[in-house]
């Protein structure tokens, strides 16, 4: 089984009962282990981390910003033990896991460039009569302590795309990897330490148990992960009051039009849907033609997918889970059940945890695979009549993360965009906008609660806001203060409404 060697600086833990052992996907050896936490283990990780967050938010922006290029060098300077150990956990091919280090390091070049005038205070301009007399400033203070808690599919760069951002704007932060992938975060977090930059990342390896302790301790919860689990998270985050951000699962939809480039199209959900074995949660997870292109579609997209290699270092990989690999199977089988043909894959390979990357026909909303999340390589494609009908099917989702029209024309592009019930939407590409850090990357109905990035709200998200006044004249009194008098009453009404009422109404 081509697989490769385990990167020389992967924690191997001793054998013992806390210790979280983790898996090649594709021979099933071990590659690694980390510690695996309890819950008095989280809470003092957390209270540690609570403890030094004060002197790091007191610190000038700019000098947290020196700490994160610090880092981003340190990422670099390891860019390929850590994708190696992306690669052996997750099941992606290398030239995927080497994206990660480099999307994290170009997020912080990216953020310590528009912090100092994010982080910064602001002062507004008084509205109306009773601000007038105030210098208004509204100052951003940082939450505490940030919990991240993040899933298997992006095992290192998802962590830190909000890792990052919360590091910037004075927070500390307790990352939580998924313990199906924990070994390349646990490794980064410890590359924090290396350079000797304050003690304000931590990372709380271990189970859902220890999700949940993050999730009791932490003054802000940022949670990416499946639907199921943000539901109870949320619900968690409410009972303490706290804030909570969710990035959850998503079923996205891609458009293609009749005037569509068909084979740039073809390529596009080739990408979108077998990329990272399709666990990706913006990828492409079904696909709606104008009948009067389906058939060549169908036919370009075969081709397409018939180009893959799947192998580690090839085009599509291997999916990270025999969980995930057992729900793309199910789907799969029960769409074939009730009718749909599978034109290519269908099936695993029987090479660890690959599931052959397959296009569906004949599929239709009564089967799971247009209505659950799949995640996994399989691309189901729908004739449509028109672009109302794609819009009303892909519309008819639980979901709505994100989506791609595909048409020459940009102004039929914007009008199919704009019916769209989903946080982002891509023109003639898929996926684009989760590297396009200055717009937000969010998710409506099922698929979240407030978002990530999105320019200077990235790093305010993580903040929060303190307004002070102070007066511009010093007065003994002041007009609205007691006693209360006939006179001062009409006086202060009429000036009032003088200045709130407009035209005739000022006067009458
Ligand atoms: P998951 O919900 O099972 O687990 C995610 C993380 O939450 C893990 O670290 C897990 O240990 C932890 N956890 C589990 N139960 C918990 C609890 N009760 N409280 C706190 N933490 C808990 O998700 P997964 O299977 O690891 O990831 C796949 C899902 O993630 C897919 O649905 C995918 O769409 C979604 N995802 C979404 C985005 C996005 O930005 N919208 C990005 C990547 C993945």
């Amino acid at each position: 089984m081509p697989t490769s060697t385990t990167p020389s600086d992967v924690t191997r833990m001793p054998p013992g009962p806390d210790v979280l052992r983790v898996k090649n996907p594709y021979d099933g050896s071990e590659i690694g282990s980390v510690p695996a936490l309890d819950r008095s283990a989280t809470e003092a990780l957390v209270a540690r981390l609570g403890a030094a967050q004060p002197a790091w938010a007191d610190l000038p922006v700019a000098d947290r910003v020196r700490w994160l290029e610090r880092y981003r060098d340190w990422v670099l300077d390891h860019r390929v033990s850590l994708a190696e150990t992306v690669h052996l956990e997750s099941g992606k091919v290398r030239h995927e896991a080497l994206a990660e280090p480099v999307i994290v390091a170009d997020l912080i070049n990216y953020l310590c460039r528009i912090a100092p005038s994010a982080l910064g205070d602001r002062t507004p301009a008084p509205h109306g009569m009773l601000g007038m007399s105030k210098r208004l400033r509204v100052q951003l203070r940082p939450v505490g302590v940030v919990g991240v808690i993040s899933p298997w599919n992006f095992p290192l760069a998802m962590a830190f795309m909000d890792a990052v951002p919360a590091l910037l704007a004075g927070c500390a932060v307790v990352t939580k990897p998924s313990e199906e992938t924990p070994l390349s975060l646990h490794r980064a977090v410890a590359g924090w330490e290396e350079i000797g930059a304050p003690p304000v990342l931590g990372c709380a390896t271990g189970g859902p148990d220890v999700g949940r302790a993050v999730v009791d301790t932490v003054d802000f919860i940022q949670f990416t992960g499946s639907t199921r689990t943000g539901r109870s998270v949320a619900a968690a985050a409410a009972e303490r009051l706290v804030p909570c951000s969710l990035e959850l699962g998503g079923k996205d939809a891609m458009i293609v039009l009749a005037d569509a480039d068909l084979a740039k199209a073809a390529r596009g959900a080739a990408w979108g849907g077998m990329s990272n074995s399709g666990q990706t949660c913006v990828g492409v997870e079904r696909v709606y033609v104008e009948s009067a292109v389906y058939a060549d579609f169908v036919r370009h997209l075969v081709a397409e997918v018939g180009l893959l290699e799947q192998r580690p270092d090839g085009d599509v990989g291997s999916m990270t889970t025999a969980a995930q690999l057992e729900v793309v199977r199910a789907q799969v089988g029960d769409a074939v059940a009730r009718g749909a043909r599978a034109l290519t894959g269908g099936h695993p390979t029987g090479r660890g945890l690959e599931f052959a990357p397959t296009v569906l026909v004949d599929v239709d909303h009564g089967m799971e695979v247009l209505n659950e999340e799949t995640f996994g390589p399989v691309l189901p494609v729908v004739e449509v009549r028109d672009a109302d009908e794609a819009v009303r099917l892909a519309n008819a989702s639980v979901y709505g993360l994100s989506a791609s029209v595909w048409t020459r024309d940009t102004t039929r592009f914007r009008a199919v965009a704009d019916r769209l019930e989903v946080g982002a939407v891509n023109h003639n590409d898929v996926m684009s906008n989760l590297l396009s850090f200055a717009i937000p990357q969010s998710g409506w109905k099922a698929s979240g609660l407030g978002a990530r990035f999105g320019g200077p709200e990235a790093l305010q998200k993580f903040c929060r806001p303190r307004a002070t006044t102070e007066p511009r004249v010093a007065l003994s009194s002041e007009p609205n203060w007691f006693p209360y008098s006939a006179l001062r009453s009409t006086l202060t009404h009429g000036v009032l409404k003088a200045t709130v009422a407009r035209g005739l109404r000022r006067i009458r």
